[in-house]
């Protein structure tokens, strides 16, 4: 879980309005939620970038999220210059005194003359030096090494670690930040007086669901790929990795010791700020049918969806008891062998070697062996040690005798052969040798599989960040469940099942609710589903009816391909592509729209997820029913086992949903026609095995 539902980065400018075109040295802001980031938003000035964040804020509480906002310039000075400019150690006064004498516009700001005002205001010359204009300003130097004795601490303590970053006097040359603060401090300001929820970090306790915080994007974005510039790069890039940040990491790198300077967020963190790269997204032809088919068959369209889909979602490394359910992005090596070291299996005496039929006495040794000690000790020859299960084998012991086949003095002890060389011990490794590959990259993590990484040495493992699924219902006629239903109304029943069986196969489920069967407002959800969400399943309005907005609006962004499938019960598929991210457009019909989830969206779903591709496990049972099939269709019957032999649902009706209650899997049928009389075998899929 992150803390902030919503992340604004926004790389600032102390200049004036920059050119219609975006270019780098301009305004850069960019949101992102959950480890995904949204294209970066080009500000030409101030005064555009300072409404665009209070909507972007606003926004976001609207919807009751949490919103934590960066800017990339220093929320402080150096300690003692509040003091020395207002009599005061805070901070804030700071930023009333700075905002009461800032005068900004798109095309021209004062930063200098107010640089050169404070300026007047020490002894010496300083502390504020640099000036972009062509006039002469007194005092303001135009070199910093003209200042003397103005009696400031040339960096704040965060600047003398963050190695590159600018010092606050420095006004202008690449990459001077001194004009950023004095433009940028008054932006705050107003920012922190618009709502009373909003904490500035460092100076108070976030506490609130609006933070301020200061970022560096330098201490960490390396350069842009090609055709990014480089500005808006590192707001997506800050945005998307803080995003996806761990609550409790954040909360590491948010806690820092009190300080009027302001700190910069996640120095001395900047590893775990690297983050993992951002992994492919899909192109838009990726459901692209090939010309010429009209109807698919299941196991071609299914085949497709294997080739053409790959992961979406970006990794990150867990420790291993918080990784259940998640799926390992690399394959893991053990560490340590299983076991690690020859133990014994039993309570008993070990020593050397087997022992033929007859009568055994050996030397009993004084020690004995116990699980977790160490076995220092060497048994010589001819001697035997007491052991307990589990215990490592001392030096010159491979063999056990069962304590109960014993019988044993102080001094000795008496047991009856024959015992085989090796009896009653586990050999070190005989389970799992060290950097043997234990597990493979796309399995969900399960219990078992926790068990075998610690068993291995393992704690630390590389998975996939949760796949966000966004789910909504399309329809004039839908009502929610639980509300009155007016003549003519139904109740959603697909959204509460697809929710429940995407959060069964172990992804994020997002509810986005129910749409009327109006572009518009089908578009706008969308859009939001999009910003939101890795993959977007809607239910309804997937056909080519009129009132089939899902599909219409696909194909209007020219990524839309109707699959038809010659599967029963189902409709057409809209698959398609809304902002980069794919669509499910499954039928209304809550039969159809249950199986077509469990045959085509379950396992693209996993693969989407930085899944293999699940190969669904059915079983071959004596029917209970009799049924005749045509060719040309796959079919899927609503099934239960009873007495070893498959039922089926009585009604084929594909408005029966209690026949999907009733049911606990499906029978499949083969595409061919078939003649099924009672007992002949049938493939029987229970629920479980399509959720994987
Ligand atoms: P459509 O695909 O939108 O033409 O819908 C096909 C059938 O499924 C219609 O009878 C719809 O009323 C029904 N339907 C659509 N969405 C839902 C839903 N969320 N819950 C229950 N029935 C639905
Ligand atoms: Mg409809």
């Amino acid at each position: 879980m992150t803390a902030w539902d919503a992340v604004i980065m926004v790389d600032w400018s102390g200049g004036n309005q920059a050119p219609v075109k975006p270019t780098k040295d301009a305004i850069w802001a960019c949101i992102a939620r959950g480890g995904t980031a949204e294209e970066p938003v080009y500000l030409r000035n101030r005064e555009l970038a300072e409404a665009w964040i209070i909507d972007a804020i606003e926004a976001a509480r609207a919807r009751g999220e949490q919103v934590l906002v960066g800017f990339d310039f220093p929320f402080g000075y150096p300690t003692g210059f509040a003091r020395a400019l207002t009599g005061q150690d805070d901070p804030f006064a700071l930023w009333d005194w700075v905002e009461a004498r800032i005068e900004d516009s798109p095309t021209t700001n004062n930063r200098f003359d107010v640089a050169a005002e404070i300026n007047a205001m020490f002894p010496g010359i300083g502390p504020f030096w640099g000036n972009g204009l062509k006039r002469d300003i007194p005092h303001l130097p135009r070199r910093g090494s003209e200042r003397q004795g103005h009696g400031m601490p040339e960096r704040r303590a965060a600047e003398r670690i963050a190695r590159g970053a600018f010092p606050v006097w420095q006004l202008s040359g690449a990459g001077a930040v001194g004009g950023q603060v004095l433009m940028g401090l008054p932006v705050l300001n107003r920012l922190r007086r618009r709502w009373d929820t909003v904490c500035v970090w460092p100076f108070e306790a976030l506490d609130g669901p609006i933070a301020l915080v200061e970022i560096w994007p330098s201490l960490t974005v390396g350069q842009p790929p090609e055709g990014w510039i480089k500005d808006a790069w590192q707001v997506h890039e800050v945005a998307r990795i803080t995003s996806g940040l761990p609550a409790d990491r954040l909360a590491q790198m948010l806690d820092v010791p009190p300080t009027e300077e302001g700190w910069i967020l996640g120095l001395g963190f900047e590893d775990q700020l690297a983050g993992a790269p951002e992994p492919p997204r899909l192109k838009n032809d990726c459901f692209a049918l090939p010309p010429g088919i009209d109807w698919a068959p299941v196991d071609d369209a299914l085949q497709l969806l294997r080739e053409r889909l790959v992961p979406v979602v970006g990794t990150e490394i867990l420790p291993l008891n918080a990784a259940l359910g998640r799926t390992l992005a690399a394959d893991v090596v053990a560490k340590r062998a299983n076991p690690p070291h020859s133990n014994t299996a039993v309570d008993g005496y070990g020593f050397a070697g087997g022992r033929d039929g007859g009568v055994h006495r050996l030397r009993l040794m004084a020690d004995r062996a116990a699980a977790g000690s160490d076995p220092g000790m060497t048994v010589p020859n001819g001697h035997a040690i007491r052991v307990l299960t589990g215990s490592a084998l001392p030096e010159g012991v491979d063999t056990v005798v069962l304590q109960e086949d014993v019988s044993a003095s102080h001094t000795e002890i008496a047991f009856r052969g024959p015992v085989t060389a090796g009896a009653n011990t586990r050999k070190a490794g005989e389970d799992v040798r060290a950097g043997e590959t234990i597990t493979r990259a796309g399995k969900r993590l399960a219990p078992a599989d926790l068990a075998l990484l610690a068993a291995t040495g393992c704690n630390d493992v590389a998975v996939h960040r949760p796949l966000r699924v966004a789910i909504l219902s399309t329809g004039d006629e839908l009502v929610e469940a639980g509300e009155r239903a007016s003549a003519g109304q139904i109740h959603d029943a697909n959204r509460p099942m697809l929710l429940g069986l995407v959060l069964q196969m172990g992804h994020q489920a997002l509810d986005l609710g129910r749409v009327p069967d109006d572009r518009a407002q089908l578009k706008a959800q969308l859009d939001h589903a999009a910003s939101r969400a890795d993959v977007i399943l809607t239910s309804g309005g997937a056909s080519a009816g009129d009132e089939d907005h899902v599909s219409a609006l696909l194909r209007e962004a020219n990524a839309m391909e109707l699959w038809r499938i010659a599967i029963k019960p189902g409709r057409p598929l809209a698959l398609g592509m809304w902002q980069g991210k794919p669509v499910f457009g499954l039928p209304g019909n809550p039969v159809a729209a249950m199986v077509c989830t469990l045959v085509f969206a379950a396992p693209a779903l996993a693969v989407l997820g930085g899944r293999c591709w699940p190969e669904p496990q059915g079983y071959l049972l004596p029917a209970a029913f009799k049924k005749r099939k045509q060719g040309g269709r796959r079919e899927f019957l609503r099934a239960r086992v009873r007495n070893g032999q498959a039922e089926v649902f009585a009604s084929e009706g594909s408005g029966r949903i209690s026949g999907l209650s009733w049911a606990e899997g499906l029978v499949e049928l083969p595409d061919e026609a078939v003649t099924i009389t009672l007992g002949d075998p049938v493939r029987f899929i229970p629920w479980d095995s399509f959720i994987g």
